[in-house]
């Protein structure tokens, strides 16, 4: 059994059967049997079950909010934002089908026409951050595209997965298009990766795992995408609304209990601005209600585990340049308070690695040639923010980030209608949007004789 924790109060909130080499090889044999059919759905009907699926899945979203807040440790409120993209997500994606078309291309003797064909049997790896979110933002294009899946949520966080599979069947998607198998990542989401019928993997999560996935899928020639870790820069110019920078800047870092690969960990803040943008950033901290995250006025709840509490305290030794620190709830749970240090050089262990967890490092830099310099001096190259009046440096420098999403003037990195993925190891392929359905499938070139 799976012993699932809630993370504020350290204690087991369900048992789940845990799953093993044998369920996931039933799960894939049972979405590898029922692919052909649901290929064969007309992209009419596989439009209509998507949208009937999104109708279930919001008739549903407090009740998922409230299993996510418990087991991921997120603020209700934050949840039932999430639980609404999930729903938003399959919207989106139930319009997919009718228009997933191909090309007619005049050549020598006939015509060529391109199809977009489902892959077959695909693999979700998903992580404990963003449980059902993410799955979604995988579900919907590969659902739509006209593959089955397999879906491997997080073992820490696998419950509103296994509500979400009995919301797809009570839906209407027919069995064996969607299955769920809550077991160990190195087991089941092994399996997944090694299986001869499983055409794709799409992951997100570590660096570490993800290289682990990515060799493992050569045996097989699968296809991947990876969706991995982050270490964002936020770049403040002096010349940029420092209150607006400020006061936004906690909630880029500290969102989910900082456990987010867009956070925008490494604060760049201009040498010029640092005193006054350093005092709106205080207030700011200070102000985060962190607490029970049934509240509906928490904004930051606990880590997701003792594990990852301990992880981010390595992060915060006695000597760490702490400038800010808030507060945090005492007792039982993996708390962790919203935690600034200042300043941060940028090859400092702080600056360098994923931290998962809310702490900030704020790193003063001179010039724009600078700032580019520290913000591109990363392994990683997920999300990141430029602040500034000056419109012409605003494009310049998001343009010279080696980054997939950046934000001027904003924090923001996901919206369902735009793409969403990481350079360098932050991974490769995009998700949502338009090209991440480009990702479930091929292109089939057919070639029509038409001269005799
Ligand atoms: P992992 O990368 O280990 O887990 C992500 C998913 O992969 C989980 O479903 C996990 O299963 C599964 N998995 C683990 N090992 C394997 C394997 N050998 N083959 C196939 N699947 C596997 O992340 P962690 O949970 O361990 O978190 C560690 C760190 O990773 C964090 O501190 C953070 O830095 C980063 N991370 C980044 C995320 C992102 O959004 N980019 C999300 C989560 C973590 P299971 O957990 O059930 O074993």
């Amino acid at each position: 059994m799976i012993q699932v924790l809630e993370p504020a109060t350290a204690e087991v909130m369900a048992q789940v059967p845990k799953a093993g080499i044998e369920e996931t090889d039933a799960a894939v044999a049972r979405a590898k049997e029922a692919f052909p059919a649901w290929r064969g759905v007309s992209p009419g009907d596989r439009s209509a079950l998507l949208h009937r699926l999104a109708n279930a899945l919001e008739e549903k979203v407090d009740e998922l909010a409230r299993l996510e807040a418990r087991n991921a440790g997120k603020p209700i409120s934050d949840a039932r934002g999430e639980m609404g993209m999930v729903v938003e997500t399959f919207r989106y994606y139930a319009g997919a089908p009718e228009r997933n078309t191909g090309r007619t291309i005049p050549v020598a003797g006939g015509v060529d026409m391109t199809f977009r064909e489902p892959l077959g049997v695909v693999g979700l790896i998903t992580p404990w951050n963003f449980p059902l979110t993410i799955a979604g933002w995988k579900l919907g294009p590969a659902l739509a595209a006209g593959n089955t899946v397999v879906l491997k949520p997080a073992e820490l966080t696998p419950l509103t997965a296994l509500e979400f599979e009995r919301i797809a069947l009570a839906a209407g998607i027919p069995e064996g298009v969607v299955n769920v198998v809550a077991g160990p990542g190195s087991v089941c989401g092994q399996r997944l990766v090694e299986h001869p019928d499983v055409a794709k993997i799409a992951f997100t999560g570590s660096t570490e795992v993800g290289r682990r996935i990515a060799a493992g899928a050569a045996e097989t020639i699968k296809r991947v995408t990876l969706e991995l870790g982050g270490k964002s820069a936020n770049i403040v110019y002096a010349d940029a609304d420092l209150e607006r920078a400020a006061t936004a800047a906690p909630s880029a870092v500290f969102g989910n209990a900082g456990q987010d690969c867009c956070a925008r960990s490494r604060i760049l803040v201009e040498r010029s601005a640092i005193d006054r943008f350093m005092e709106v950033l205080e207030e700011a901290v200070e102000a985060i209600r962190v607490g029970d995250p049934l509240d509906e006025s928490t904004e930051m709840g606990p880590l997701i585990s003792e594990g990852q509490r301990e992880t981010v305290s390595s992060f915060v030794p006695d000597d760490a340049p702490v400038a800010i620190r808030g507060e945090a709830p005492d007792g039982p749970g993996f708390w962790f308070p919203p935690t600034v240090l200042c300043p941060v050089d940028n090859d400092d262990r702080a600056a360098r690695e994923e931290i998962f967890g809310p702490v900030a490092a704020v790193i003063p830099f001179r010039d724009e040639e600078e700032a580019i310099r520290l913000a591109n001096d990363t392994i990683y190259g997920l999300s990141g923010s430029v602040w500034t009046r000056d419109g012409a440096k605003a494009i310049r420098t998001a343009r010279a980030m080696e980054t997939g999403v950046v934000s001027i003037n904003s924090n923001t990195s996901v919206r369902v209608s735009t793409p969403f993925g990481g350079f360098k190891q932050s991974g490769y392929g995009r998700e949502l949007g338009p090209d991440a359905l480009d990702h479930y499938s091929e292109v089939k070139n057919v070639y029509y004789a038409t001269e005799s």
